[in-house]
């Protein structure tokens, strides 16, 4: 299974490595075709080079569109070397076989995420590169093909261990890689192209690029490894890391829950900080400072918090940093850390630190998947949001304006929470979560009780869900969730409406002297 490499075409945009890359083939023996920039790069070095223009007997045109689409290019890597038809062809037009590729392509998904014009990014759909990489990878039997600078080394050390040609076992695993750097590259084109349609697209197609091996995924017995969309938004794929190890699958999914739900909070409206177990929150809240938010989303499950990850919707200070240092965190982002958190954090090995360039985009249309057996479930990132406006009192009593300043709140976290989600809010922090039950008057109780227990481990007289304010993420089925938010000590509620039984809902609220809002708007999260 080993096959020869005596002719290579080099075209890269990227030319990191190349240089070595063709020395080491040139060492081999091993002649060189390239096409414009990249023959120039090479006999730069003082390599000797033939321009693919030469082996076409057509130049390159229309600004590069046409450079290698020819059939003594495509012929030269499609021929099956053993198939006595093919090679007869190949002498007939005089076709010379090419045995290795070496092509990266126009950076499209750089050029997207810079914010270029629609024409240059266009210009920048390369179309000649996937062809060869395409036809290198089908033709894997004899050809090798390379897309990844990485891979640079690992060909060059099976040319010099044997002699000049390369294993069927790599030409294989080459050939994989490139068709999921083609499959990559043109889901980064038509998602960029789905955004620029009238419309909702027919059909859309999701990927992503490697960007990094996970130590394991959920558990220790599961592989796993993060891919990014090449969107290059603030968040964490493109957060920078201070200090502390790597993260972890677990790590990674529960920052990005952390850093969602505070981006909702615009730092115009003051400091909000959220705290994060297992992608649900156990504490979020506003404050007049970082500190005074912090301290009071700690304080809605002070024992939850323990091992969380924190994002905060402004810059991390050393009061705030001080403050967290007091228990065991795992990850801590936000939109940048003044110096004196940066020292403080510094003596904490343990804890990772992020900052990233800004906060996520609540709006923006973003695409989310789910596997399951025999398929994926894909839809539109929930991006619902609604205003006071949207809001449809439905009991005798209006809220007040705390009570639905605080009622906004708790939708807005509630979004972010696993259903069954209820939330008891008070004064801008939330003072009871009940997430991911199967039975949503389960949620609500389980949240009540939380307050007790912290109520009593805090040494409060009463709970602080006294004179909260509670949203419910999807519909009270019964009136008994109701009830039992009353007798918690919730005076208003917030909640989608739409169920049979409206109005014994609206009912029980009214008589337990309740008010309650409608949002016709449900925020499901499984
Ligand atoms: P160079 O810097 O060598 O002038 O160009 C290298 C780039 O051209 C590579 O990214 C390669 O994928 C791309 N390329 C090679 N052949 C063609 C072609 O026929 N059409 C287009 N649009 N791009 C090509």
């Amino acid at each position: 299974d080993l096959a020869p490499v005596k002719r290579a075409l080099l075209s890269v945009s990227d030319k990191t490595g190349l240089v070595d890359l063709g020395k080491a083939l040139s060492g081999q023996g091993v002649e060189l075709l390239s096409t414009g920039g990249t023959a120039k790069a090479l006999r730069d070095a003082g390599l000797e080079v033939k321009d693919v223009s030469e082996v076409t007997g057509f130049p390159e045109m229309m600004d590069g569109r046409v450079k290698t689409l020819h059939p003594v290019v495509h012929g030269g890597l499609l021929a099956l070397r053993d198939d006595a038809g093919h090679v007869a062809s190949m002498n007939e037009h005089n076709i010379g076989g090419i045995d290795l590729v070496v092509v990266n392509l126009y950076p499209f998904e750089e050029t997207v995420a810079k914010g270029a014009d629609y024409d240059t990014v266009i210009e920048n759909i390369d179309i000649g590169g996937p062809a060869m990489i395409r036809s290198a990878a089908k033709n894997h039997g004899f050809v090798n093909v390379i897309v990844d600078t990485e891979d640079y080394a690992t060909v060059i050390e099976e040319l010099n261990a044997y002699q000049g040609h390369t294993t069927y076992k790599l030409r294989q695993r080459l050939a994989q890689t490139a068709y999921a750097r083609t499959a990559a590259y043109d889901t980064a084109v038509s998602t960029w192209m789905a955004a620029q349609v009238d419309g909702a697209p027919r059909r859309r197609t999701f990927g992503g690029t490697l960007a990094q091996t996970l130590r394991y995924g959920e558990n220790p017995h599961q592989q796993a490894a993060f891919y990014t969309d090449g969107s290059n938004r603030p968040g964490v794929a493109t957060a920078q890391q201070h200090q502390g190890k790597e993260l972890s699958y677990n790590n990674i999914n529960d920052t990005d829950a952390a850093f969602e739900l505070v981006s909702e909070f615009a730092p115009s409206d003051g400091p909000a900080c959220a705290i994060i177990k297992h992608a649900n929150p156990c504490g979020v809240a506003t404050g007049k400072t970082m500190v005074d938010a912090y301290t009071r989303a700690f304080d809605c499950d002070r024992t939850s918090a323990f091992g969380g990850i924190i994002a905060l919707n402004q810059t991390l200070d050393g009061e705030t940093a001080e403050a967290i240092s007091g228990i065991f965190t795992e990850v801590v982002i936000a939109p940048g850390a003044d110096a004196d958190a940066i020292e403080i954090f510094g003596k904490k090995k343990n804890l990772r630190l992020l900052t990233t360039d800004g906060l996520a985009d609540p709006a923006i249309a973003q695409l989310t998947a789910r596997q399951v057996s025999g398929g994926w479930l894909v839809q539109d990132k929930d991006v619902g949001r609604i205003s006071r406006d949207d809001l449809k009192v439905v009991t005798k009593r209006a809220p007040s304006e705390q009570e639905l300043s605080d009622l906004l709140f708790a939708w807005t976290v509630a979004k972010h929470v696993k259903s069954n989600a209820i939330i008891y809010v008070k004064d801008g922090a939330t003072v009871g979560v009940g997430a991911g039950q199967m039975s949503r008057v389960d949620s609500t109780r389980i949240a009540a009780r939380k307050a007790q227990d912290m109520a009593e481990a805090m040494g409060l007289p009463a709970p602080l869900t006294q004179g909260s304010v509670v949203a419910s993420d999807a519909f009270f089925p019964f009136a008994d969730g109701l009830v039992t938010a009353a007798e918690a000590g919730a005076t208003a509620l917030i909640q989608p409406g739409g169920s049979m039984r409206d109005e014994e809902v609206i009912a029980a609220a009214d008589a337990a002297g309740l008010a309650m809002v409608f949002t016709n708007m449900r925020h499901f999260r499984h």
